[in-house]
């Protein structure tokens, strides 16, 4: 308060910091305290938040409300973007001014779209006599778009937001992923349900054998990193000029050592010099832009897998990429695996045919039914395309070339695993079996819907003759 100029206008309780200075033998203690009882009880002593609202009249004897000026807000005002409704919009206003006396400002004043080409923006600028803004348009601090916010969004875009900016505290690093987790994993009361996958692993790229999640921390500083990447390499930016000429004062950002009395948030960027070499943020600036994603991937010890390209296959409808991923990584709460989190259960045995331990090997290669609907789909598509153990089906999966009927082949796959699956839960959750040619139509019309879409595209004669084959 102390560095407040004198001549600043008061607060909302009418008293300039002036009065605060020359009084504070005084009221010092007072003040102290009752700002210490508000972060030890939460409470502030309802005078404190009494205000004063001043009317300005508009004309010489108000007797009604709209005879004032209420204070103005800012306004946002949404409507399709057809001519005739942006013409109601302006009548709507008009009406509104007439009535009111309030006036739209303006040179403060713009209109945003969405979905609309340039000259019919033109028009409807010109129509409201508004000029264009631009996005991202940014409303109470937070960032508006003009398509819709998807969940992942909301949780990855809002959090990136926030990173870019702010080294994030520990807690709400870990509040956001354990939204995260609910996610993905669906929530039981306050925790998300068992799951086999760790963080860690759903943390890692894809290719790496992950799901793309980022482990927030490590993320955040990863973002961040692009103002030391700025700062190192002196680009020509005001703020970059200002903190060399503020802090480091011609000295080298990564020996610079940091006085005690500096700013908070100069003093966390500072902090994060021991997270990367300069040689692994050097290199994700490399193109001339600095990207995040390749320094968090160099932060990575493992390697790459080579089921990637087959699970994450972009013919597979998602749902079943993502069954898939648990399939090859055995992470499915199959019984052998309920067995290690000690979730008392009746039996071990295959909930489908009831003679064997249920194990990923067993559910998707062994149990009678799983054979039957895999010699369907063979039969269906003239030959056996992969192994019928699971290991050795995990090792295809990862040796193969990558061409079209690479590409058809996961996709089938995929949508026998997950109808697999899908059965193997009816049996548990309603007690009913289908049967095998039930289960082989289920996924022939899944991937004659799949590839209705693909075959809009040019292929050769042999992906052709395929394609007519399967989706007889
Ligand atoms: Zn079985």
């Amino acid at each position: 308060m102390f560095n407040i100029s004198s001549i600043k206008s008061p607060g909302p309780d009418g008293y300039g910091s002036t009065f605060f200075k020359v009084l504070w033998q005084d009221i010092g203690d007072e003040v102290c305290r009752a700002i210490g009882q508000f972060f030890e009880t939460c409470i502030i002593p309802e005078e404190l938040l009494n205000t004063t609202l001043s009317l300005v009249p508009k004309v010489d004897n108000p007797n009604r409300a709209v005879d004032y000026r209420p204070i103005a807000y800012d306004l946002l005002l949404f409507c399709k973007g057809s001519l005739s409704t942006v013409k109601v919009l302006k009548n709507v206003i008009g009406e509104f001014s007439s009535v009111t006396g309030l006036q739209i400002n303006e040179s403060k004043s713009q209109v945003y779209f969405g979905g609309v080409s340039a000259a019919e923006k033109l028009q409807k600028s010109t129509e409201l006599n508004l000029s264009e803004g631009s996005f991202p348009l940014k409303y109470l601090g937070v960032p508006m778009r003009p398509t819709k916010w998807k969940h992942e969004d909301f949780l990855f875009g809002l959090r990136n937001y926030w990173m870019s900016i702010f080294v994030l505290p520990q807690s709400i690093i870990k509040e956001v992923e354990r939204l995260c987790h609910g996610f993905l994993w669906g929530v039981n009361g306050n925790r998300s349900k068992i799951h086999m996958a760790s963080w860690a692993k759903v943390c890692l790229p894809k290719a790496y054998g992950g799901l793309g999640f980022r482990n927030g921390q490590v993320w955040n500083h990863a973002i961040l990193a692009k103002y030391m990447w700025e700062i190192s390499e002196k680009h020509d930016l005001l703020w970059v000029k200002w903190i060399n000429t503020i802090y480091l004062k011609g000295s080298n950002f990564w020996s610079y050592r940091l006085p005690l009395d500096t700013s908070w948030y100069w003093r966390k960027l500072c902090k994060l010099r021991g997270k990367f070499s300069y040689e692994d943020i050097k290199a994700a600036g490399l193109s001339g832009k600095f990207q995040s994603s390749i320094l968090y991937n160099s932060a990575l010890s493992q390697q790459q897998v080579g089921y990637y390209q087959a699970v994450w296959c972009r013919l597979s409808l998602p749902k079943h990429r993502f069954l898939l991923w648990q399939v090859v990584n055995a992470q499915l709460l199959t019984c052998d695996n309920m067995l290690r989190f000690r979730v008392p259960l009746e039996s071990l045995l295959c909930p489908v045919c009831g003679s064997f331990v249920e194990s990923h090997s067993h559910l998707f290669f062994d149990c009678t039914l799983s054979k039957q609907v895999l010699d369907h789909i063979f039969n269906w598509m003239a030959f056996r395309a992969w192994p019928y153990e699971f290991d050795s089906w995990r090792t295809w999966l990862s040796s193969r070339n990558h061409g079209f009927l690479f590409h058809i082949n996961n996709m089938i796959l995929a949508a026998v695993v997950y109808s697999i699956w899908r059965n193997r839960n009816g049996c548990i959750f309603d007690n009913f079996s289908r049967t095998a040619t039930s289960i082989a139509s289920e996924v022939k019309s899944i991937i004659q819907h799949r590839l209705y879409i693909v075959s809009k595209k040019k292929l050769s004669s042999q992906e052709q003759r395929v394609l007519t084959k399967i989706t007889m």
